[in-house]
């Protein structure tokens, strides 16, 4: 068995920018992944030729910092710097005047900013607690909230989320975040279809790492794998975690998050905003999105625990559920030209087992003790630790890259 310097598990985002990084720092490095692509959460298929869709990622967020922006530049990705998220509504049959636009955006930012919870309140409510429900912007805030955090409002931390500041804009990338991730990915030295079994961090100054397609020694690993794999047990760690760590990862919901794109054979939108959450009656509102790049489809957005709903109600359940909103704003009519859909369903994902993290009421502070080193051999990166891009494609993508910073300082002879 050769010694490398660093096993990396997981060809994600943060997989890659590890990898990369290593190339840079000069540490020798085996990537280990056990599905047959690159990119993990960050993946585009085509709903037609020439239609890119991620079923995962597909805005560049907190752009003032994403290292990804300057990627997708440099690699001749289009991104739409225009793109903005807005506060429109749909309510009830018709669109929202502006100034219950202007309402809800100003509920939605003092709801994100901590409902009045002063800032450093030492409780660790969850989300739910704070807000009063018989506002008319709580259900359309709440559906969003459960697709940004990927959990309902009562399962989330409140001054975790309070942590989470975006800064700069959102960004959609034309021919996908997922395509720009795996090109990112290319010529990386990679295993696919390798599967980490167990992490062997019991000898005193490596770590051997075994897998589907035998063992790998090196003198540290970084595990970029989502929370729902280390949750699951699927990796054996050996000996286990510290407690802390395993602490640490109980704090966490894997979350649920999906994105079901509706693809129609000539332009049913005309010039309808290219986002806004439909609310109709006491039905689960909708957030949806319609690429600005002229492209024909619809994406509706879901999270929490109605997401979950969805996907064990099915593809075919999920899909009429949009297009029933869908044909409520834009017409009956649309149902004719109506082509096809994905669907994502990433919580059942065998190599991925949740969306994106979050942090349960009570656990504040796990994404720092889970970020923490074991021996100087043991590293964790990804979204759930991409402290201040938690969640993003783009923290992944940074926090490989950190990780390598820490790991190139730990290995160095003393
Ligand atoms: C529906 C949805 C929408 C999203 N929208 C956005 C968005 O618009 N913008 C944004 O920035 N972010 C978005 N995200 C979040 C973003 O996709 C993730 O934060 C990011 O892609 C996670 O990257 P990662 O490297 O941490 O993990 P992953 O992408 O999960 O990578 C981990 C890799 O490890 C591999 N693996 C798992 N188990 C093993 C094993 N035992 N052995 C070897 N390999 C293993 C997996 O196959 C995977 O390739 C979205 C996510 C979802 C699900």
């Amino acid at each position: 068995m050769s010694h490398l310097d660093l096993a990396i598990i997981g060809a994600g985002a943060a997989g890659i920018g590890a990898a990369r990084a290593a190339a840079e720092a000069g540490l020798s490095h085996q990537v280990i992944e056990a599905s047959h692509r690159l990119g993990g959460r960050a993946y585009t298929e085509e709903l037609a030729a020439g239609v890119p869709f991620d079923l995962g990622c597909h805005w560049l967020h907190t752009t003032d910092i994403n290292p990804l922006v300057r990627e997708a530049d440099r690699l001749g990705f289009a991104i739409d710097r225009n793109f903005a998220f807005s506060a429109h509504l749909w309510l009830d049959g018709r669109h929202a005047t502006a100034a219950e636009s202007q309402a809800y955006a100003a509920y939605f930012d003092w709801a994100e900013g901590g409902a009045g919870m002063p800032p450093h309140s030492g409780e660790d409510r969850d989300v739910l607690s704070l807000l009063d429900p018989a506002s008319p912007y709580f259900a359309p805030y709440a559906h969003v909230f459960s697709v940004i955090h990927a959990a309902d409002l009562d399962q989330v931390s409140a001054r975790d989320v309070m942590t989470q500041k975006a800064n700069g804009g959102d960004w959609p990338v034309r021919d996908g975040l997922g395509r720009l991730v795996a090109r990112l990915g290319a010529g990386i030295p990679v295993s696919l279809n390798t599967v980490a079994e167990e992490i062997d961090w019991s000898p005193r100054d490596h770590v051997i790492v075994r897998t589907n397609r035998g063992a790998v020694a090196a003198r540290a690993v970084l595990v970029t794998v989502s929370i729902g794999i280390l949750q699951s047990g699927l990796i054996r760690f050996r000996p286990a975690l510290p407690a802390a760590a395993l602490a640490a990862l109980d704090g966490f919901s894997p979350g649920i998050a999906n994105r079901i794109a509706l693809h129609f054979d000539r332009d049913v939108f005309g010039d309808a905003p290219s986002n806004f959450t439909i609310v109709d009656g006491d039905a689960e509102p909708l957030a949806i999105y319609i690429p600005t790049f002229g492209f024909n489809y619809v994406v509706g957005q879901t999270g929490g625990g109605y997401a979950g709903h969805l996907t064990r109600a099915g593809q075919m359940a999920a899909t009429a559920y949009v297009l029933d909103r869908v044909a409520a704003v834009f017409g009956e009519s649309v149902r004719r030209y109506f082509v096809r859909s994905i669907v994502s369903a990433w919580e059942t994902d065998p190599w991925v087992l949740g969306a994106y993290a979050s942090v349960k009421p009570g656990h504040f502070g796990a994404r720092e003790t889970l970020l923490q080193p074991v021996e100087d051999r043991l590293f964790f990166a990804g979204e759930a630790v991409a402290m201040p891009m938690v969640a993003t494609c783009g923290g992944a993508y940074w926090s490989g890259t950190q990780a390598i910073r820490r790991i190139a300082a730990a290995l160095q002879p003393a």
